[in-house]
């Protein structure tokens, strides 16, 4: 019963094809993936088209919610805002932003200004968020991410108190570049109770949060 929001393919720096990813998310047991390959304008133009068509066969064909969306990556924070309303423009049904993680020089404001677009869903990896970006986050109904990824996670504690704190929602995404990075049920359940979370959060992290976001997307999108 995995969702997740947040993985890449061959398309940018992950290893797999686009279908062969969603296929073996299907025999990992996922019931939802989005494919969201870094972007920043230009290639966006040329990627999302293929993802549309790759999830949207998936759909068809397997047993598997498959998302196109986009991960907007090392955009400048003052060019977000134009360039996820043009993803969303082509068809992404998902914009996750590539937040201030503490392992890349993410240029500062990215936080900020991913929270501040209203055609922003999540905000990934989000380094030493700060509480009013939390509270922010919050009042829009923008997603927070803790995340599986290797070097991303070293701030998932952080992340977790803050976004807790302001009563952001949290979602657990893989950021897979292999099928070996893909999320089961546990692994997923130890990176939240890893980040400190409690219980009943990890409940709402792994079944109640991306319920809402899936409701979400199909409200806005026909499949
Ligand atoms: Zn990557
Ligand atoms: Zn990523």
């Amino acid at each position: 019963m995995v969702s997740d929001f947040h993985t890449h393919t061959s398309l940018s720096d992950g290893d797999l094809s686009p279908i062969e990813m969603v296929r073996r998310a299907v025999v990992n047991g996922y019931t939802t993936i989005a494919l969201t390959d870094h972007a920043a304008i230009g290639d966006m133009q040329r990627i999302i088209p293929e993802i549309i068509q790759v999830c949207a066969m998936a759909r068809n064909y397997w047993d598997i919610l498959a998302i196109p969306g986009i991960e907007l990556t090392h955009v400048p924070a003052r060019a977000i805002a134009e360039t996820a309303a043009k993803a969303k423009e082509l068809g992404a049904w998902i914009v996750v932003v590539h937040g201030e993680t503490i392992t890349e020089p993410v240029e500062s404001g990215t936080n900020l200004a991913a929270i501040n677009s209203p055609h922003v869903d999540i905000l990934a990896h989000p380094g030493f968020l700060t509480l009013k970006e939390a509270q922010l986050a919050a009042a829009k109904g923008i997603f927070i991410e803790i995340t599986a990824r290797k070097g991303h996670s070293l701030t998932n504690g952080h992340v977790a108190k803050t976004a807790y704190q302001a009563g952001a929602r949290m979602l657990v995404d893989s950021d897979s570049h292999t099928d070996r990075d893909l999320l089961t049920d546990e692994f997923a359940s130890a990176v939240i109770h890893g980040a400190g979370l409690d219980d009943v959060t990890c409940q709402d992290i792994l079944t109640v949060n991306p319920e809402i976001l899936v409701k979400k997307i199909l409200g806005r999108y026909q499949i």
